[in-house]
């Protein structure tokens, strides 16, 4: 069994509710509390809320990859309208064990959970001493957020 973190937003519908179906369906072991964030990227859309659930898998990281693209279909979300635009649920692969994986279609750690607050400050919550691979301690990387911002 592998232990990954998976990123989860939403910012159309029951966002509440989306994240708590989303975290369900994949089975999730724990579940952050959920902080409402500013649209990122692209922002004339509404708010978003975020959490980080942790997933004990068996699955390989692209298999688990294309679970959480099913689970995405599954609560509604149509692929449509710009990257980072408004979606019913968006479900990230952060964090696949100590994995490093850069293929087409899959990239482990999630590139932008460094820069993101709304990513690391849910994952703080779960596992602040996890280690990013490549990247350092959850903590250390939320402290040097914060001193750059
Ligand atoms: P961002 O990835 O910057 O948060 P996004 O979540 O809005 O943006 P999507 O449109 O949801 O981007 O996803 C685009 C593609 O990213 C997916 O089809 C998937 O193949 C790819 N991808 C690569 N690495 C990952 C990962 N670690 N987790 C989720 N998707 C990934
Ligand atoms: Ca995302
Ligand atoms: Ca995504």
């Amino acid at each position: 069994m592998t232990v990954a973190y998976v990123g989860l937003g939403s910012n159309l519908g029951d966002r509440e509710a989306l994240i708590g179906r989303a975290a369900a369906l994949l089975g999730a072991t724990r579940v952050s509390s959920i902080v409402e964030t500013e649209p990122w990227g692209y922002v004339e859309q509404p708010k978003f809320l975020n959490a980080a659930a942790e997933v004990e898998t068996a699955l390989s990281a692209r298999a688990l990859l294309d679970r959480l693209l099913d689970v995405e279909r599954s609560l509604g979300r149509e692929r449509i309208g710009p990257r980072w635009g408004p979606r019913l649920i968006d479900l990230d692969l952060l964090v696949y064990g100590d994995e490093t994986i850069d293929e087409p279609g899959l990239t482990v750690p999630h590139p932008e959970i460094v820069t993101r607050r709304f990513v690391l400050e849910p994952l703080a919550e779960l596992a602040p001493s996890l280690e990013i691979p490549g990247f350092g301690t959850v903590s250390a990387l939320l402290a040097g957020l914060q001193s750059s911002s």
